[in-house]
């Protein structure tokens, strides 16, 4: 999770980047011909845009579970609030 498969637009070679560096303006090398794929949303080529569609995807889920997780109480973190001692008898 998180990653996403790149598929190298010269030799074919799949291979997996993570999901967040997946941008408009992103580039890197395939680890396997060594050429260097660029990646813009106005790509033309079927590879770069499969690639960036499933990192926008891969980024929408990660936001969503992020969200879920902070919603949901930390059992954890629960501070001892509320623990008020009765004040003592006054002379
Ligand atoms: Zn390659």
């Amino acid at each position: 999770m998180g990653s996403v498969q790149i598929q190298c637009t010269r030799c074919k070679n799949v291979f997996r980047d993570r999901a967040a560096r997946l941008q408009d303006g992103y580039s890197r090398q395939c680890p396997s011909c060594e050429v260097v794929l660029f990646f813009a949303e106005d790509s033309q080529h079927p590879f770069v845009k499969r690639a960036m569609r499933n990192a926008r995807k891969v980024r929408k889920e990660l936001r969503e579970a992020e969200a879920v997780r902070r919603a949901a109480p930390e059992p954890r973190s629960r501070e001892f609030a509320g623990r008020t001692q009765s004040a003592g008898r006054e002379d």
